[in-house]
């Protein structure tokens, strides 16, 4: 017994949401198209569980942040894809796939067939038992991927107020779980193995800026070492952390942001995959032609860059899911996916935008000790990325538009003097370009409470949080 879906999407995250919405626009047929998702609801803005969702008054909650509201879109709600005749098949996990036959089996059994498929699987958690410490399971030991994490750490926040947590990592979960912990009333102690935050995006100078704002709320940070076992009671609570270094942290709750791994097994042995994701083309077409792969789990071409990224931006799985049903549905007259990687972060009263990649030398403007700074990073001659806490509207859109065009740089002292200047004169002279939008910046409204001015330090290019965890233990993981 089984069902058959003209268009079937695997995986019920952001991506999924933002396919939907885009295949209800081209006019998909009542019944034609269904999600499978092993979440039990529908889809919802993922990076909102670090930020809204963990505040402690008036925190977000569903049915509040199901996507599309992280681009003021419609928010699809079930009822939504009840109206528009869009099958969600929910609490449901895939366990095989058969992309020869157009076939996926689920754990209960049921076959489920397609004519075309899009894979939006996305990613998990690493877990420390990945790297030989055990205890992880533990119940004050949290992970944040999704939703029932999230409400997990929530219990747990509300247990330890006036205690002590221990984040493990220092990637973009990582900061953004510590700014939720100190509004929550709790004591923080950050563990990671590099010299500073957020470091695959960050220069020393970007995160010192940021991590002596941390301590300034009271973050403590022990660096240049990692957890090596949990200290767990009788009743199987952990009550503090060792570290490599000798040292002792008592706990009360631990987070472990350590990086993610992309759920590819099903289709390992059946399609190509590049950078520890699923390769696909600019069509974010698959080497099956009828299989399609967007969002965490794609790793797809990134025209600036010349090369095959994986990327694991909320504003890439957005775009990337919206082309591929694009691609699909109107083959013949669907551009080349051509993505210039972007993202954002706000925490406490910071806020900042980044396009492009942080290759090459990093040129400093602004104030760092004021409210508004940045870096351009330039390569080979030529600007090509860009980095801008405190701006503007306008002065991110220069900002993404300038990156976008990749300017050469013939003196690298006169692009600091001029600083935001360069970016907003050169735009102003250039037609109007497809550019990266930044709508996520002023999106997150029911996810971001104005009325507490902190939100999430967020992710970086290419797997920031796998890097916070690159040297651990000292074995290096390959950098996709
Ligand atoms: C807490 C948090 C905060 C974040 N904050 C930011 C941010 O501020 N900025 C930013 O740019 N990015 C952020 N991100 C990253 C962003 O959320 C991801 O890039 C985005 O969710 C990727 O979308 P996706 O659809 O590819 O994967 P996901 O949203 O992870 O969705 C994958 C879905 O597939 C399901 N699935 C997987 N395997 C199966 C299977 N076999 N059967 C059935 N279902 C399956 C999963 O359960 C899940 O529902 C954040 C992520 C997290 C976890």
């Amino acid at each position: 017994m089984g069902r058959s879906f003209v268009y079937v999407i695997l995986g019920g995250g952001v991506a999924a949401g933002y396919a939907a919405l885009e295949f209800a626009n081209k006019g998909v047929a009542h019944g034609e198209l269904c999600i499978i998702s092993d979440e039990p609801v529908a889809p919802y803005e993922r990076p909102a569980l670090s930020k809204g969702f963990l505040l402690p008054e008036a925190p977000a909650r569903l049915p509040a942040f199901h996507t599309c509201v992280g681009v003021n879109e419609e928010r699809l709600t079930p009822k939504w894809y009840k109206e528009h005749g869009i099958e969600l098949i929910l609490d449901t996990r895939v366990t095989s796939a058969d992309v020869r036959r157009k076939t996926l089996v689920t754990a209960a059994g049921e076959t489920i067939s397609y004519k075309f498929l899009i894979i939006a699987t996305g990613a998990r958690a690493f877990k420390l038992e990945e790297f030989g410490v055990s205890g992880s399971d533990a119940e004050n030991v949290c992970h944040l991927r999704d939703l029932a994490d999230a409400t997990r750490l929530v219990d747990l926040m509300q247990a330890s107020t006036g205690g002590n947590a221990v984040v493990i990592g220092g990637g973009y979960i990582g900061m953004e779980v510590a700014a939720s912990l100190v509004i929550n009333k709790i004591n923080v102690t950050m563990v990671f193995p590099e010299p500073h935050c957020i470091p695959r995006l960050f220069t020393p100078k970007i995160a010192s800026f940021y991590e002596e704002f941390y301590k300034s709320k009271g973050v403590n940070f022990v660096k240049g070492t990692v957890l090596s076992s949990f200290v767990i009671n009788p009743e199987g609570k952990v009550i503090g952390v060792n570290l490599k270094d000798g040292s002792y942290l008592p706990a009360d709750l631990v987070v472990v942001g350590i990086g993610i791994r992309r759920n590819t097994s099903l289709f390992e042995g059946q399609l190509t995959l590049e950078k520890g994701g699923i390769k696909v083309n600019s069509m974010l077409q698959t080497s099956n032609s009828s299989v399609y792969a967007v969002g965490d789990v794609a790793s797809f071409p990134v025209k600036a860059f010349g090369e095959i990224r994986r990327l694991e931006h909320v504003d890439a799985a957005r775009k990337s899911a919206r082309h591929a049903v694009s691609a699909i549905m109107e083959p013949d007259t669907t551009p080349e996916f051509d993505y210039l990687p972007f993202f954002y972060s706000r925490a406490f009263l910071f806020s900042w935008q980044f396009y492009g990649e942080n290759l090459g030398e990093a040129v400093y403007f602004g104030d760092f000790s004021g409210t508004s700074f940045g870096a351009y990073w330039v390569h080979n001659g030529h600007l090509v990325g860009s980095f801008l806490e405190g701006g503007s509207k306008e002065e991110y859109e220069a900002l993404a538009k300038a990156t976008r065009l990749r300017p050469a740089i013939d003196d690298m002292s006169d692009l600091e003097r001029q600083g935001l200047r360069f970016v907003v004169t050169l735009s102003q002279k250039q037609p109007v370009l497809p550019i990266v939008d930044v709508g996520s910046s002023t999106s997150l409204v029911v996810l971001e409470k104005p009325e507490y001015p902190w939100h999430a330090a967020a992710g970086v290019v290419a797997a920031a949080s796998i890097a916070a965890f690159a040297y651990w233990y000292g074995r290096r993981r390959r950098r996709w």
